[in-house]
C-alpha cells in the first residue's frame, strides 16, 4: 500500500515536470493538490510523508473525520467541494486556508461576516463554470466580474485566482477550451480590476497534462494518488 501511494506521487510528479517541460514552465510554478475524498487518514499520511503538503476534501463531513487523525501531521487544508453557507463555521473551525469554489454572492458575503466575528482570513478562488454542464457547480463566466467586485468589498477575503472543472469529456479540444477559457477570466480580470489573481486551480488526474499546458498553478489530483474510489452510502 505504501509503495504503490508513494510510487503513485512520483509518477504524478514525473507528469507535472513533462508537462512543464512542453509547456516551457517551471515546474515550481505548479503545486500538487492532492484530493483526498474517501481516502482514510492512514494513506493520507503516507502521502503526506512524500513530502507533499497539500490536501483537499470535498465534503464537510470528510474534512470532521479526519481533522483529529491528522492533526499531528504537518499539511494544508483546501475544500474543493461544493459549500452550503450553513458550513462555513466549519471551513474555519477545521481550519481550512483556501476554499476553491467560492461561486455566489450569498456565499462571499456570508464567508465576509463569519470571517469578521471570528477575526479570521481566508484564501480563496473563484469556481467558474467553464464547460456550463448542468451538472457542475460554479459562476457562469459572464458573473465573474460582479463576483469579483463583491469580494474586493470583503476584506477578510483574499482572492487569490480561479478554479474550474474541465468538461467531462475525452475530447482533447472540448476540455482545453475549459482551461483556456478560465485562463481568459483570469487576464481579463487582472487587467479590468488592476489586481494581481495569480492562481488557477484546474487539472485532475486524466487531463492535468492539458491544464499545465494552459497555464494551471494548482492541479488537484486524487485517483491517478490513492487509486480509484469506492463510494460508500452516507446519510449526509
Ligand atoms: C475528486 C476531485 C478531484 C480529483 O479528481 P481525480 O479525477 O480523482 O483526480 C479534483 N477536483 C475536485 C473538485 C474533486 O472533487
Amino acid at each position: 500500500m505504501k509503495n504503490n501511494i508513494v510510487s503513485r506521487i512520483e509518477q504524478i510528479q514525473r507528469r507535472i515536470l513533462n508537462a512543464c517541460q512542453k509547456a516551457q514552465r517551471d515546474p515550481h510554478t505548479v503545486k500538487l493538490l492532492m484530493a483526498t475524498k474517501t481516502v482514510d487518514p492512514d494513506r493520507i499520511k503516507i502521502a503526506l510523508s512524500t513530502g507533499q503538503t497539500l490536501i483537499a476534501e470535498n465534503r464537510i463531513q470528510e474534512l470532521k473525520e479526519k481533522y483529529t487523525a491528522l492533526a499531528d501531521t504537518p499539511h494544508i487544508s483546501h475544500f474543493i467541494g461544493h459549500l452550503q453557507t450553513n458550513k462555513i463555521n466549519d471551513l474555519i473551525r477545521y481550519e481550512v486556508s483556501c476554499l476553491h469554489s467560492l461561486d455566489r454572492l450569498e456565499l462571499i458575503q456570508k464567508l465576509q461576516s463569519r470571517l469578521e466575528v471570528q477575526n479570521r482570513t481566508m484564501q480563496a478562488l473563484l469556481q467558474v463554470n467553464t464547460s456550463q454542464e448542468a451538472s457542475k457547480f460554479g459562476c457562469h463566466p459572464d458573473e465573474v466580474p460582479a463576483l469579483i467586485q463583491a469580494v474586493l468589498s470583503c476584506p477578510r477575503i483574499e482572492l487569490k485566482g480561479f478554479m474550474t472543472i474541465g468538461a467531462n469529456s475525452t475530447d482533447e479540444s472540448t476540455v482545453r477550451a475549459c482551461f483556456q477559457l478560465l485562463k481568459h477570466l483570469q487576464t481579463q480580470s487582472q487587467e479590468q480590476f488592476q489586481i494581481a489573481l495569480p492562481e488557477l486551480s484546474m487539472g485532475m488526474s486524466h487531463d492535468l497534462e492539458w491544464a499545465i499546458e494552459e497555464g494551471a498553478t494548482i492541479i488537484r489530483v486524487g485517483s491517478a494518488i490513492f487509486g480509484e474510489r469506492i463510494y460508500t452510502p452516507t446519510t449526509s
